[in-house]
């Protein structure tokens, strides 16, 4: 197969994304390969495309970066990203020495679309969804439907003289949270185009607060959902989730993860239920400098999670994420970028818009509808329709779009993702690296050898590669191995030898005194870390060393 035509600007349904997903495949066989790794509740396969050079050896002999995206069904930049970060790899491979190299020693793992049920609300019925809708309907909420049928679920705004949002006479499209001094206009409740749900007749709930959100669904530090929105049942309630975890635990290998996301651009970094404080002091550094790092790559700011909010709200703490497990759980340095959303793409940056007033996020949706009205073709909101509702009486359905609000403007896409990748790789390149070096063979004569090299780790990281995962007990460390031809005998040392993590530029010398048997014999040195990867050298064993 051919090159697969991908529009890499473009938010690809679910079969659509498949398509392109194998077509990646298919293009590339010996590079690439497709894994389904879950499925969803409504029976979507979860798909990871899994890019090594095989011949260099198999993938799962090489230390793994994985990259997921789309966790959150209304951040379709990532799906996006994601593919376009693959097609990279593929297409670059046999012109760019840097993709060559990355193949030949590491495996990439990526999925494009984690949210595959919630996304496909998102694009189908331009329904904000976090990461899936619960099926779950209680009694006087509102259950998401399209009831006027146009095919979308929408906002529903219900006039209420009381309502918390306002939208004033000048700009009757707007549904703002009310300020005070506003008069005239009209005041609304926000919620849900739908039906509420075995009503009594009195109050009724937004469905906000029912739905999962993936992010908040991971074992480190969960709290239950009355706690934290959207965090499951318990911990890896969600097989989506579940899914990416299984494959992790599957994956020793693993020595980088990285999430793609869409909020107001930023290179994340944990904690995100703490402070620094609560880290691994070196961890802590290292963590600052990588996102220091994707924040001189990308131009985006660098935060920890619990910073990630407008400086005026209260301090946040977000439960159950994907980076604190991967770095309390799994030892690794876990990181998120925020792609960015329309405020960037309309001249709000990430520093305005977190230093925001009120009276200023007022006229930042009034700049949006502006946007909208000269870019009427991208998706941004839809005209409120007046629908006479069969419990709750005359509404209007529409308002602000998910797709549109929540993603990278379509002309900044490619621009993003091409910065995204190269931090990407500035990442993967960091990982730890073994060599093995100073191979010498010394003959004694009477068919005895002295073999002896030095095993180094020539990558950035320790092979365990945080300072925390140094206990991490399913953390393996190095482990050298002696293969023999014929009837070679160890006459000192031993056929395994387990050396430990190495740090960075650390290295141990190794040696062997062995008994060949004729002069074709040889043995095959193996040194061999999860994170760090294999390398391996031959050594014949004669007594002329010199050919
Ligand atoms: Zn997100």
């Amino acid at each position: 197969m051919g090159e697969p035509a991908i529009d890499f600007r473009a938010f690809y349904r679910y079969d659509d994304l498949c398509a392109h997903i194998r077509a990646l495949a298919a293009w590339k066989p010996d590079l690439a390969a497709v894994h389904v790794i879950g499925q969803s509740p409504e029976g979507r396969d979860v798909l990871l495309l899994e890019i090594t050079n095989r011949r260099t050896g198999p993938a799962q002999e090489k230390p793994s970066f994985l990259v997921h995206g789309n966790l959150h069904a209304s951040e379709l930049s990532g799906s996006a990203c994601a593919l376009y970060l693959s097609h990279y790899l593929l297409a670059h491979v046999e012109t760019d020495r840097e993709v060559a190299g990355l193949l030949d020693r590491i495996t990439f793992h990526i999925l494009p679309r984690v949210s595959t049920d919630g996304a496909e609300g998102v694009l189908v019925q331009q329904h904000y969804v976090r990461s899936r809708e619960s099926v779950e309907t209680r009694k006087n909420c509102i259950g998401p439907e399209d009831i006027n049928g146009d095919g979308h679920i929408h906002q529903m705004r219900v006039p209420d003289a009381n309502g918390a949002w306002f939208a004033p006479d000048d700009e009757p499209r707007l549904c703002v949270p009310r300020l005070p001094g506003d008069a005239g206009g009209r005041r609304y409740r926000l919620t849900t185009e739908g039906l509420i749900h075995d009503w009594d007749g009195g109050p009724w709930e937004d469905p906000a607060a029912t739905g999962f959100d993936f992010n908040r669904n991971w074992p480190f530090g969960w709290r239950a959902r009355h706690e934290q929105g959207g965090a499951g049942a318990y911990p890896f309630s969600e097989p989506e989730v579940r899914a990416v975890a299984d494959f992790v635990f599957a994956h020793p290998n693993t020595f980088g993860m990285f999430g793609l996301h869409n909020g107001t651009n930023a290179i994340l970094r944990p904690p995100t239920s703490t402070d620094d404080s609560d880290l691994n002091a070196a961890d802590a550094l290292a963590y600052r400098r990588l996102a220091a790092l994707g924040a001189e790559i990308t131009g985006f700011p660098p935060k920890a999670i619990h910073e990630y909010r407008n400086v005026l709200a209260h301090p946040i703490r977000l439960y159950g994420t994907f980076t604190e497990w991967g770095y309390r759980h799994c030892g690794l340095f876990a990181l998120e970028i925020e792609l960015g959303n329309l405020y960037n793409g309309i001249g709000y940056d990430t520093e305005r818009i977190f230093t925001l007033t009120p009276e200023q996020e007022r006229q930042r949706e009034r700049d949006v509808l502006a946007w909208h009205d000269a870019h009427p073709e991208a998706g941004v909101f839809a005209e409120w329709r007046p629908f006479d509702h069969p419990q709750l009486g005359p509404v209007e359905i529409g308002g602000v779009l998910p797709e549109g609000l929540y993603n990278v403007v379509p002309e900044q896409r490619l621009d993003v993702w091409e910065k995204t990748r190269r931090f990407i790789f500035a990442l993967a390149r960091r990982g730890p690296r073994l060599e093995i070096d100073r191979v010498a063979v010394e003959p004694f004569g009477d068919r005895l050898y002295r073999v002896s090299c030095r095993v180094a780790n020539e990558g950035h990281w320790p092979t365990h590669v945080t300072a925390l995962g140094a206990g991490l007990t399913h953390i393996d460390g190095v482990r050298v191995e002696v293969e023999r031809s014929g009837d070679v005998a160890f006459v000192a040392g031993r056929n395994r030898s387990e050396l430990g993590h190495l740090q960075p530029a650390e290295c141990r010398d190794i040696e062997w005194v062995l008994r060949a048997s004729d002069d074709k014999d040889a043995v095959t040195i193996i040194a061999h870390a999860p994170r760090a990867g294999r390398c391996q050298v031959r050594c014949p064993l004669c007594a002329d060393q010199n050919h």
